[in-house]
């Protein structure tokens, strides 16, 4: 407690207090015994992990990136004369680190995942970046068609697959300028994401937006804009199949999420359109597709519980046997997800999570029940 407040520059009442409420728990987990940031505290991010071992490891939440709806004045505004323009993947948030000599990896809320924890160093092998920068975060996207949080399709990528985009130091949380981390990256053969090169400020809108069309066509979901030294926070910018993407899914296991998912992506299709100046032609073409992606879903998930089934989802997850399968469904029930394991055969494991809200209010809208 007297350490505590110089190591994350918190007054040290603050600290006491978030603990008392809960904003700051005690984490005891997978061999690491951990302070675990539920909710920012001053600077400090959510998801921070405060890790105990032979030494004090800060693990610094991912800080979150704010979206611009218009590219043109946002970029202008927000960054000097230019930016670094990378490919935005999307999978799950997953940050490595070495803890008491150990390579781990968090998820988003500052959870280490057991399987993360295992599958990253089958995909890369980072031991020797590790021993020479003990003190850095590796921050990154765990992607493929076979992950358990976050499933897209990437034709380089197949299953499952790691991209870097940040590297980050421990405690202070600071970035490495866009060109060192590549230069690190590439020194150790590490997988990173795509980086479409350094943009000229006044040419960077139109460049972003020929390169949002490219990747939406290939259902690839969008850009991330970044000051080249990481001094400025970044900025995203997604394609509108990312959007309707995402609205497809959602309307799937709709009483599942919060109205502002919803919202958001209307929003930003509305947005885009108009910044991009479309015909009428072009916006009745978006119209359509926006249309379909909520209707279409959602119908079906009518029908399927209509027919007696629940709503539910199989996720497909590599293991080595049944105990592995099951420690993961009690990590997904600590993050509040309904899980069980639904089969168990030949090193792969079928997940089921059920969107209980989704099954219960759809059965009683048609029975009849109220809206
Ligand atoms: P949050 O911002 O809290 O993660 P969100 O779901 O709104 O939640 P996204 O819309 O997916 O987040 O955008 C931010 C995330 O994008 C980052 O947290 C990171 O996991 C991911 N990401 C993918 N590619 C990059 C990249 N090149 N640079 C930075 N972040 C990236
Ligand atoms: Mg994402």
């Amino acid at each position: 407690m007297d350490e505590l407040p110089k190591l994350v520059d918190v007054e040290p009442c603050k600290l006491g207090r978030s603990f008392e409420n809960g904003n700051i728990k005690f984490y005891d987990n997978f061999g690491i015994i951990a302070l675990q940031f539920k909710r920012s505290v001053g600077p400090v991010e959510a998801g921070t992990m405060i890790c105990f071992g032979d030494k004090i490891d800060i693990i610094r939440g991912f800080p979150k990136i704010r979206r611009t709806l218009m590219l043109y004045p946002s970029l202008e505004n927000h960054f000097k004369d230019e930016v670094a323009v990378e490919e935005k993947m999307n999978g799950y948030n997953v940050r490595i680190a070495l803890v008491n000599n150990k390579i781990i990896a968090f998820t988003r809320g500052g959870f280490i995942c057991p399987y993360t924890t295992k599958k990253a160093p089958e995909i890369m092998d980072m031991s020797a970046f590790f021993i020479d920068h003990p003190e850095l975060v590796i921050c990154g996207e765990m992607v493929g068609s076979e992950n358990p949080y976050v499933t897209h399709n990437y034709r380089e990528i197949g299953k499952l697959g790691f991209r870097i985009f940040d590297l980050r130091e421990k405690g202070t949380n600071k970035a490495l300028s866009v060109k060192d981390k590549i230069k690190l990256l590439e020194s150790y053969s590490l997988p990173r994401v795509k980086f479409f090169g350094l943009l000229k400020i006044d040419e960077a809108p139109e460049k972003i937006f020929e390169l949002i069309n490219k990747l939406g066509i290939e259902d690839r979901e969008g850009v991330v804009i970044k000051d080249p030294n990481m001094i400025i926070e970044p900025i995203k910018y997604t394609s509108s199949q990312a959007h309707n993407g995402e609205l497809e899914y959602a309307f799937t296991y709709p009483f599942d999420f919060g109205r502002a998912f919803f919202f958001s992506r209307v929003i930003r299709e509305g947005f885009q359109a108009f910044e991009l100046d479309e015909t009428d032609d072009e916006i009745t073409n978006r119209a359509h597709k926006l249309g379909e992606s909520i209707l279409y879903p959602m119908i079906d998930a009518i029908k399927n519980i209509a027919e007696g089934n629940h709503a539910s989802e199989d996720i497909l997850i590599h293991v080595e046997n049944l105990k592995e399968a099951e420690n993961f469904v009690r990590h997904l029930r600590d993050l509040g997800v309904i899980a069980t394991v639904h089969s168990y055969g030949k090193g792969k494991a079928i997940i089921r999570r059920e969107h209980q809200s989704t099954s219960d209010r759809i059965s009683n809208f048609l029975r009849g029940g109220l809206y």
